[in-house]
């Protein structure tokens, strides 16, 4: 029994460390080096030689070996263990895609089989899924901060007070399930739906849509936003996608930003929800809530939020039940 766990720990540990070789994840080697790249072509362009300084903080020891650094490595580790563990391997992608599929055929949108050019499907299918995808998390990580109680949650990523691309991963595990469900909903409409529109037409989607966008993305300096080096995309296309700087924003201690920048590529719903700050290469910020839970430890991080929760649980039922009688009270 021992033998079994112990076999199944050492593999997740080992896929966890597989992911800096791993081309679909964002710490890969390749979207780290591409990130460099990036910033050392747009700040020597933008300032000359020494525009390169402004690189310093992602090779600096100071800031991997930071206490904050390390609960980003631990919570990255933790993490993949308990999804691992708690989301059943049962609840794949393709049985709700199957399941919607049925559903659209029973509206009878089987019927409405369009016979639309297959280059014109496939851009289609991964324009709706970018768009969809984009929102979908636009959405989701502003809810995360408007509600209280998911708040809670949340706050585990904004308690990094210094950002190394591991950042991306210091989340606590309830969040981690709620953008699971995201990804879940929003992949299984949009496939289901093309499937049963243009059968056979989009076989190609993960090569397409999936792959093509992530990897854009990832190749053109994701893993900068959650890193100590400020970038901006300069006036024009910062309107456009969220810049490094613009996460950073997000990340701020400063009263002025909170609830700034949710978005994740795209900065069109930032701006139509009126939540949009540009980044800009000079800002000097100071990351973390400003709050207790930037201190505390991995397990810490995990349980500070529970514990509030289940506070706050206790004093709302207080509030509802009737006030206790003192002991010396007449009789009526
Ligand atoms: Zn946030
Ligand atoms: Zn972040």
């Amino acid at each position: 029994m021992l033998d079994t766990y112990w076999v199944w720990l050492t593999g997740e540990l080992a896929m966890a460390g597989s992911s800096l070789l791993d081309m679909q994840k964002r710490v890969s080697w390749l979207y780290l080096v591409s990130a460099l790249m990036v910033a050392c072509g747009l700040f020597t362009w933008r300032y000359g030689r020494n525009g390169l300084r402004r690189l310093g903080p992602l090779l600096s020891p100071r800031i991997w070996l930071h206490p904050s650094s390390r609960t980003d490595f631990g919570l990255w580790l933790i993490n993949r263990l308990v999804l691992a563990l708690v989301i059943p391997k049962a609840l794949t992608h393709m049985a709700w895609v199957s399941w919607l599929y049925f559903f659209w055929q029973s509206i009878g949108l089987g019927d409405l089989a369009l016979g639309w050019p297959t280059p014109v499907v496939i851009g289609l299918f991964s324009l709706s899924y970018f768009l969809l995808d984009d929102f979908s998390r636009f959405f989701t990580h502003w809810l995360l901060h408007k509600v209280p109680t998911l708040w809670l949650f949340h706050q585990v990523h904004h308690s990094a007070t210094v950002l190394t691309p591991f950042t991306v991963f210091r989340t606590h595990p309830v969040e981690g399930g709620i953008f699971f469900l995201r990804s879940l909903g929003t992949q299984s409409v949009v496939v289901s739906l093309f499937v049963v529109l243009f059968p056979n037409q989009v076989s190609l989607w993960q090569i397409f849509g999936v792959l093509g966008t992530t990897f854009i993305f990832n190749l053109l300096g994701a893993n900068l936003r959650h890193s100590q080096v400020v970038l901006s995309f300069g006036a024009v296309v910062e309107r456009w996608f969220i810049s490094p700087a613009q996460h950073q924003i997000h990340h701020s201690k400063a009263r002025i930003h909170y609830d700034r920048n949710f978005g994740v590529t795209l900065a069109i719903w930032d701006r139509l929800f009126g939540s949009w700050v540009p980044g800009d290469d000079d800002q000097a910020l100071q990351y973390g809530t400003g709050q207790i839970i930037d201190q505390k430890s991995v397990w810490g991080q995990w349980w500070y939020p529970i514990e509030t929760l289940l506070k706050r649980a206790r004093r709302s039922i207080l509030s509802h039940l009737p006030p206790r009688k003192p002991k010396n009270a007449p009789r009526i």
